[in-house]
């Protein structure tokens, strides 16, 4: 028998990183009222595509559910996510388990009321590893496949860190969005903008990446909003083919570059928050360019590490994030 004296010692917690000025207190939210054990059902009230012709594989939709009467009505807020659970049965004969969709509504939905949410759903196309027979993922495909009046067994809502601080009014933002990444950010460009109070006066930048231009999700809503809101700042990152602007093919990071002196007085303001949202690995790069673009300093206010690694982005890779390369709590990442 050991007493508590001769066991190894525990290994201690990290004692927290002392962080920049500038951390948002985040709005208050709730999670899981509806839960796998205890879903509700959805209906489908809207189902259209939101991009134009594509030249790239992938169709997306716009999906909006009518979630009244559930114990998510009125309940999430922009940035959150809420849970799909398929119908059938895996190959196994178990139930499938859910998927998580990012809410591209605003926190006052579709209706005004909290009543109707939207997501932005791509279609997963593949192939089996085994095979190589055509894989269509069950989840996304069922949402896409849905039609009007049709029902879903919804969870959630889910997330606390990917949403807006408490008075939104005390920062200013940059959204870095790939593909239907872009979800999360309609639902706070919708809260920030076009809220039933009037506009927040914050400055918000948008950087949407696409394949194609083609591909670019809500380009005529987004691009209206722009117009309408001289503090929105919406701009492109094609990386399949030229963009006009730049002559250029552009990773969202690559913004960082062509704008610099936008950027640079943005990024140094202490009020400034950053949102990463969409394809796995994209922060890596969004990372490298603020690294380019600011003094140790600046990057500090952003990331964190080892000064000798800070200083050599090559030496960089996706699996040091989030220990060796430390996001401060002025980023949220929400990639998948
Ligand atoms: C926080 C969060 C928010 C999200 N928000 C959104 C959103 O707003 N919009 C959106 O479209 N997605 C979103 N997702 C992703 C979403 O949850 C699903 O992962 C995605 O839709 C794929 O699910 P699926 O059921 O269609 O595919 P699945 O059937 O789960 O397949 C997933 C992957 O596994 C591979 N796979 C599975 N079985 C095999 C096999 N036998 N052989 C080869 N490959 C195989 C497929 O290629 C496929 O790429 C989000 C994820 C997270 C974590």
């Amino acid at each position: 028998m050991t007493t508590q004296s001769e066991q190894a010692p525990r290994p201690r917690r990290a004692p927290p990183e002392p962080q920049p000025e500038g951390v948002p207190e985040l709005c208050d939210v709730e999670q899981h009222l509806l839960t796998p054990a205890a879903p509700a059902i959805g209906r489908v009230v809207e189902s259209r595509v939101c991009t134009k012709s594509s030249k790239a594989a992938g169709f997306v939709r716009h999906i909006a559910i009518d979630i009244s009467g559930t114990d998510l009505a009125g309940r999430f807020r922009a940035g959150q996510s809420f849970g799909v659970i398929p119908p059938g049965l895996t190959d196994k004969g178990k139930s499938h388990k859910l998927r998580l969709y990012s809410i591209a509504s605003p926190t006052r939905g579709e209706d005004g009321q909290g009543h109707v949410l939207a997501t932005t759903v791509k279609r997963t196309i593949d192939e089996h590893w085994d095979d190589h027979t055509l894989l269509l993922g069950v989840a996304s495909n069922f949402l896409c496949d849905l039609q009007i009046g049709d029902e879903v067994t919804i969870t959630g809502p889910a997330g606390k860190r990917f949403v807006l601080p408490k008075d939104p009014a005390l920062h200013d933002y940059i959204f870095f969005a790939t593909g239907t990444g872009i979800a999360p950010f309609r639902s706070m460009l919708l809260e920030l903008l076009e809220g039933p109070d009037g506009p927040c006066p914050s400055g918000v930048t948008l950087v949407m990446g696409a394949p194609y231009a083609t591909d670019l999700l809500y380009h005529d809503e987004l691009t209206a909003l722009s117009e309408k809101h001289p503090n929105f700042t919406y701009l492109t990152a094609i990386s399949r083919e030229r963009q006009d602007d730049v002559d250029r093919r552009l990773y969202v990071q690559g913004r960082l570059e062509t704008h610099t002196e936008h950027f640079q007085p943005v990024l140094s303001s202490e009020r400034t928050l950053v949102y990463v949202c969409g394809i796995a690995g994209m922060e890596l790069g969004v990372f490298k360019g603020l690294a380019a673009l600011l003094d140790p300093e600046g990057l500090a206010q952003y990331l964190r590490g080892e000064p000798e690694l800070l200083a050599d982005t090559s030496a960089w890779e996706r699996k040091m994030i989030p220990r060796a390369l430390r996001p401060t709590k002025r980023v949220m990442l929400e990639v998948y």
